[in-house]
């Protein structure tokens, strides 16, 4: 079950709902079923799903005040929103995706239609997350190739160490938790001690030699990638603060 793609669907009606639910189980997906915004955030804050399905009409907040929402969050902007809704006009089209919808299904739909939909928005989000290059100061990493390079030599880096990476470079100078690494880099699924990121950390800085000092550990929170200190060795200095 745990590789199969997890779709969260909110909606209020238990018979839509359901019905979806079976459906998406006989198609090959993990579903999950919240009837309203509360139910959808606890079930968001204790997996992450592969997709929301997400109605337009909730009781209390709005599927569209949602999709905003998510989008907003660090934690969910990135999972591909499928809204449903009754409502075909094209301004609402417009609402939907300007709020951060990936697609936009319309109520009646059959069954066929919906899947053939996740599986395209699932379709389109993957090529992204591992095609892009990042650049912070130096330091360049292409996930298309694996490759890695700083000041123009090739770093060698393992499979953890180089996600590790990836995620911090592509969030750079903010911080993040441990538990925040342990979520995005070794997936919601998994159970690992907050030390094991401190032992990946700790390779990952030994593999990036002088790069190294990039990765900084912020004490009492986590640890951030910089790429300021770098380009001002002066300012590189303890403040002594
Ligand atoms: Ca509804």
């Amino acid at each position: 079950m745990k590789n199969l793609p997890r779709v969260l669907i909110v909606e209020d009606e238990p018979a839509i709902a359901e019905l979806i639910a079976v459906n998406l189980r006989h198609g090959g997906f993990d579903p999950a079923v919240a009837y309203d915004s509360v139910m959808a955030q606890r079930e968001l804050d204790a997996v992450l799903p592969d997709v929301i399905l997400l109605d337009w009409m909730l009781p209390g907040q709005s599927g569209l005040a949602l999709a905003r929402h998510w989008r907003k969050q660090a934690r969910t902007k990135s999972i591909p929103i499928l809204m449903l809704t009754a409502r075909g006009d094209e301004s609402d089209k417009v609402a939907g995706l300007d709020a951060g919808a990936d697609d936009y299904i319309t109520k009646p739909f059959s069954i066929q239609e919906l899947l053939a939909r996740i599986r395209a928005v699932l379709r389109r989000r993957a090529p992204e997350s591992v095609s892009d290059s990042v650049t912070v100061g130096a330091l360049v990493l292409d996930a298309a190739t694996h490759r890695i390079s700083h000041q123009n030599r090739e770093l060698k880096l393992g499979p953890t160490e180089f996600k590790l990476l990836h995620y911090l470079m592509k969030h750079a100078e903010r911080v993040h938790s441990r538990s925040t690494l342990l979520d995005k880099v070794w997936g919601d699924h998994v159970f690992i001690e907050e030390r094991t990121v401190d032992v990946h950390v700790k390779r990952l800085r030994e593999a990036l030699g002088a790069a190294g000092a990039m990765v900084e550990t912020v004490r009492g929170s986590g640890y951030r990638l910089t790429g300021l200190k770098v380009r001002t060795p002066v300012a590189a200095a303890p403040s002594g603060t």
